[in-house]
């Protein structure tokens, strides 16, 4: 899986060096459950999109390589990021959250429908803990910890810029942890901070050189349709990380 250090004296990553990873990871096959649904739902289709080729493969992350501010998701949708190939794109919870972005000046529009559709971010890379699509949105925690190298290997590159990391949902604030210790050589604190909308661990480095975490609800519509997770809430929690990232 190559090397996990970069230091933060390093020049930054290429976009080609991001792209590689991408390519790697959209070939991952390492989870025969996560496999055979990615491409089941992919062959099978929702009735409104029949006439579309699904992605039907592992989603990488999207955005730029010097980025200072990483959002961290759960998993792909299966008719979302699965079908068009792109996180967070084609679905609901997209919607809340690409608007949100574009509020907060960190996307060059309000909506993510595909992989053309000529959105841009700006300083934010998005991501998911898990790249597949998992059955009811929830990978078994074998598979969880089988995708997580690839979460290392991308926070190794983005490590020269990278500055806070949104975690959308307690699944993707536990999955930071490893990251913590795996890329940066931070031992997690005991116990853990507990995940909350708006919960902050800042690791106590003046540099800035690891990552603040800072949560947030998951845009999910189960969240977003019921209030719990309102435009409002969303767009203080990025507001919140463009200062954490020295943007504002
Ligand atoms: S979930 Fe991750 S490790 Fe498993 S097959 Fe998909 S990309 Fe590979």
């Amino acid at each position: 899986m190559g090397p996990y250090r970069r230091t933060a004296a390093q020049p930054a990553v290429t976009a080609a060096e991001l792209a590689a990873l991408d390519a790697q990871i959209s070939a991952c096959r390492a989870c025969p459950r996560l496999v055979a649904w990615r491409e089941e739902v992919a062959a099978v289709k929702r009735a409104a999109f029949r006439d579309q080729e699904y992605w039907g493969r592992p989603v990488p992350g999207f955005g730029p390589a010097d980025a200072r501010i990483l959002v961290l998701g759960l998993a792909p949708a299966a008719h979302g990021g699965n079908r068009t190939g792109r996180i967070f794109t084609g679905d609901r919870s997209g919607d809340v959250l690409f608007a949100a972005m574009h509020r907060t000046g960190l996307a060059n529009q309000p909506t993510s429908v595909s992989r053309d559709d000529g959105l841009t971010l700006r300083h934010v890379r998005i991501a998911a803990a898990v790249r597949c699509a998992p059955p009811d949105n929830k990978p078994t925690p074998v598979e969880r910890d089988t995708c997580a190298p690839w979460l290392h290997r991308e926070v190794t590159l983005l490590r020269p810029t990278l500055r806070v990391v949104i975690a959308l949902g307690a699944f993707a604030w536990s999955a930071w942890w490893p990251t913590l210790s795996t890329v940066y050589g931070v031992r997690p604190p005991v116990p853990r901070p507990a995940f909350g909308h708006g919960a902050l661990f800042r690791p106590g480095d003046t540099a800035g050189a690891v990552p603040a975490l800072l949560g947030s609800y998951h845009v999910s519509q189960q969240n977003t349709f019921t209030g719990r997770l309102t435009p409002a809430m969303l767009d203080d929690v990025l507001r919140q990380a463009r200062e954490l990232a020295g943007l504002d």
